[in-house]
């Protein structure tokens, strides 16, 4: 397989599928230019060796409707301010148009095709509609992991137009290649973080990652259902009874596979799901009737230190309090700043799926950790064990 570095664009014009589906406000105004920053490597890599980029990408969800205020236009001029190339526009993804900008595009010029996805054919990986894009780059890479687990036209079936001219973007590579070190390679021991709010919403990555790690930490509101149904008392703590079963199966293969399961000692218990509410520190397994666990507790914190401080290789998903609130974020912050330490001493860190990339950007981890994914859903189906189509169209 081929990657980006083994291709020189002199002369070539490189279709890019990246993921600038970004925030934007009621005046049409980028808010968060981060997806475009992260784009910008690749996107240079083919300027620099003298070639041209045409950059595709959705745009919220305008379900096959061509509607304004999802048009990629309102982001053209941001899109030149981060890359530092005046971008060009074309108001359309595939025909007439977009096939004559592309022809004029010249050496070091990079064009801006319009949402993809007003158009349904993208999101249904319409062969003809990916056979239109193809038209449009002798090379196609893919820069976009957040689509990366959709089979979309430009995000899979394209791919099969460019049977030797098809790559990864060096974003998608950095995502690929951290995801491998959790999973495959990298250094024991190698711990899991798991937290969130249920159980049922991490199950396949929880069975999927008990092959791959030493240690599997249990935080969050995960931790009342794997209590209770050890017998302990959680009272009103968020609690899915219906999953007690396979909590305990998965302590039980745990054991079998020899994973070192760290679940909660103790917890910071409050009266009210509110960040005012009256709190105590109470042992996990006895939280009184009308009180719930929103945090973690200080005996919790120490044994989770021991072991992320003891770790080599660190995946994060999950909080393990509700870190919205201040009064419960303290463990969350905890956690991050043990992950930072374990960091600075050597060990690889990976962030990814859901909220707690919110988390550690809120608390400001994003720089002390070694990766942040990019990708909530792509991640998350990573860790599940899956295959994203968007990458075996490239391996293929
Ligand atoms: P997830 O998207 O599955 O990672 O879940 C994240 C959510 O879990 C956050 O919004 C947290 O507030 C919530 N959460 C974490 N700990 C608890 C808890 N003890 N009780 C209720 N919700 C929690």
């Amino acid at each position: 397989m081929k990657t980006l570095d083994d291709f020189n664009f002199e002369d070539k014009k490189a279709l890019i599928r990246v993921d600038f589906n970004v925030p934007l406000n009621e005046d049409f105004e980028v808010t968060d230019t981060n997806r475009i920053e992260a784009a910008k490597p690749t996107i240079i890599k083919v300027l620099e060796d003298g070639g041209s980029a045409i950059l595709m990408s959705h745009l919220g969800r305008p379900k096959g409707q061509k509607n304004p205020d999802l048009s990629l236009k309102h982001i053209c001029d941001t899109v030149s301010e981060v890359i530092g190339v005046s971008v060009k526009f074309v108001p359309d993804c595939i025909g007439d148009e977009a096939e004559k900008a592309v022809a004029e595009l010249q050496n070091g010029e990079v064009l801006l095709l319009e949402n993809l996805r007003y158009y349904d054919e993208e999101e249904k990986g319409d062969e003809e509609f990916a056979k239109k894009l193809s038209k449009l780059g002798d090379v196609y890479i893919n820069d976009a992991f957040g689509t990366a687990h959709r089979a979309h036209a430009s995000t899979t079936i394209v791919a099969k137009y460019f049977p030797d001219a098809k790559c990864f973007g060096y974003l998608l590579a950095k995502e690929i290649e951290a995801i491998e070190k959790v999973m495959r390679t990298g250094e024991k021991p190698v711990l899991a973080i798991l937290g969130g709010a249920k159980v049922s919403s991490k199950i396949t990555i929880i069975e999927n990652i008990l092959d791959k790690v030493d240690d599997l930490i249990i935080g969050g509101g995960m931790t009342y259902t794997f209590v209770k149904a050890q017998g302990g008392k959680v009272g009103d703590s968020i609690c899915e009874d219906d999953k007690m079963d396979l909590a305990m199966d998965i302590l039980k293969q745990a054991k079998e596979k020899g994973v070192n399961v760290h679940i909660p000692l103790d917890v910071v218990a409050a009266d009210d799901f509110n960040n005012e509410a009256n709190t105590k520190v109470v042992d996990v397994d006895k939280i009184p009737d009308g009180w719930q666990g929103l945090d973690a507790g200080p005996k919790t914190l120490e044994n989770f230190k021991s072991v992320i401080l003891n770790a080599k290789t660190i995946l994060w998903n999950g909080p393990v309090g509700v870190f919205e609130m201040e009064n419960f974020a303290k463990g969350t912050i905890a956690v991050g700043n043990y992950i930072d330490q374990a960091t600075q001493n050597g060990a690889f860190s990976l962030v990814g799926g859901g909220d707690s990339v919110a988390a550690v950007k809120q608390f400001g981890f994003e720089e002390k950790v070694s990766y942040v994914s990019t990708g909530g859903g792509a991640m998350l189906e990573s860790l599940e064990g899956k295959t994203l189509p968007g990458i075996a169209a490239i391996i293929a």
